[in-house]
């Protein structure tokens, strides 16, 4: 088999090797290529030094120059070089401290994590994969490089990846890996809560959610939930993700459904960012209020959130089982119409109402309320001269505040 290198990407490989050191592309790019998908992005593997890197390139970004990791700029792209390096020493199943640069190839295969990333490509010199990455490939199975034990004690999370590489490949998890996982399970305590939540998004929206089903069976879930038990039916929660798009909220939200409020205080545990907790927690606190076909409360609705996200709940309702075909055409012809349902699109303002003689402060807000209320009941009300009427017919003139 032979590998279309990009030209970037030969010319990366070109200009290490022409003073005389060793360059192959790498990890995922690789796995990917034989898989018969394209790649997302180009690593290169080398023999030259970070300080070497840096000298052959025009453009380059320390990256994680700690760790051997230079990014080189080529018309705008950017690829990832990484030294050839093994692992300093692990303390508390993480990542290593230090790094040592090696020369040869085969030792920096053998610190990745599963033999499908083990794989090294080079245009003229063709494969070196001395874990058979290759074969498992093949046979579809996510095995590790080495014994599993030793692996997943190194470094906890490499058994979120391989949870995470099953859902979104389709790849089975190896069985002595499988164990190790339920053995060590309890270590995933020591990674830190950014990086569970990077896989658990990647996980939970890859293309099978089948796999989501291995951190209850491995005991997993616990410690990517900080430490709480799951109290949903993980079987039943899963048919419904197959039947979500791949949205992370959409697909969180059904994983959390279970959780109701507490949903929040897991997601800050995850240290989501607070637009994705609040997405999430909306989308939780509604999707079992079935929504009336009613236009004012629909109207309602769609004041609190965006379009977008309205049409996600609906489609997270759906998927729940509520009939929301109704609700999605008055929602539709709402929107479609112009009608107002937000204080923004409201014919008045504040600064009219001022003028009106209302004094700015709780009441006006009450005021502006009344009126948009009025307005999402009777849409033809959101004209000026109508609603400054309606101010003096309904509400006790200026002189009354
Ligand atoms: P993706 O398509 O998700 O980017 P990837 O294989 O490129 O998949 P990365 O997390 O980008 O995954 O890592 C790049 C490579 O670095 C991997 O293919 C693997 O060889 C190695 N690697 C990454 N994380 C670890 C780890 N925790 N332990 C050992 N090797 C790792
Ligand atoms: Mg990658």
């Amino acid at each position: 088999m032979k590998i279309p290198i990009p030209p970037n990407v030969q010319a990366i490989l070109d200009t290490l090797e022409s003073p005389g050191h060793e360059a192959f592309i790498v990890g995922g790019c690789v796995r990917d290529v034989i898989r018969g998908t394209g790649p997302k992005d180009w690593d290169v593997a080398t023999s030259a030094t970070p300080a070497q890197v840096k000298a052959l390139f025009l453009r380059t970004i320390d990256t994680g120059i700690k760790h051997g990791t230079i990014t080189v700029l080529i018309h705008h792209e950017s690829y990832e070089v990484t030294t050839y390096r093994i692992d300093g020493e692990y303390l508390d199943n993480r990542r290593p401290e230090s790094v040592i640069f090696t020369t040869q190839i085969e030792d920096d295969l053998s610190r990745r994590d599963f033999t499908m990333n083990a794989i090294a490509y080079h245009p003229t010199q063709g494969f070196v994969d001395p874990f058979h990455g290759q074969e498992d490939i093949e046979k579809k199975i996510i095995r590790c490089v080495g014994v599993a034990e030793n692996r997943f004690n190194e470094d906890a999370l490499r058994m979120l990846r391989a949870i995470r590489f099953s859902a979104v490949l389709g790849f089975d998890v190896d069985e002595e890996a499988f164990i190790a996982m339920t053995t060590l399970k309890k270590n995933l305590a020591h990674i830190s809560p950014e990086r569970i939540r990077e896989e658990l998004g990647k996980l939970i929206c890859g293309a099978y959610p089948q796999a989501i089903k291995r951190l209850e069976d491995t005991g997993l879930l616990k410690y990517v939930l900080q430490g709480r038990h799951y109290k949903g039916n993980l079987t039943h929660i899963i048919e419904k993700i197959q039947n979500c798009p791949p949205d992370e909220p959409m697909r969180l939200t059904l994983f959390l459904s279970w959780a109701e409020s507490d949903c929040e205080n897991i997601l800050k545990d995850l240290r989501y960012d607070n637009k994705t907790i609040k997405e999430v927690a909306l989308y939780i606190r509604l999707l079992y209020v079935p929504i009336k076909n009613d236009p004012v409360e629909i109207k309602k609705l769609l004041r609190q959130m965006p379009q977008e996200s309205f049409k996600k709940l609906l489609d997270l309702k759906k998927i729940e089982l509520e009939n929301i075909n109704a609700i999605r055409q008055t929602a539709y012809s709402i929107i479609a119409k112009g009608e107002c349902f937000t204080l923004g699109d409201l014919a008045v303002n504040g600064r009219d109402l001022a003028q009106a003689g209302i004094p700015h402060g709780k009441i006006m807000g009450d005021i502006l309320e009344t009126l948009l209320n009025a307005v999402m009941h009777d849409p033809s009300l959101n004209k000026k001269e109508r609603l400054l009427a309606y101010l003096h017919q309904h509400i006790h003139t200026a002189s009354a505040f």
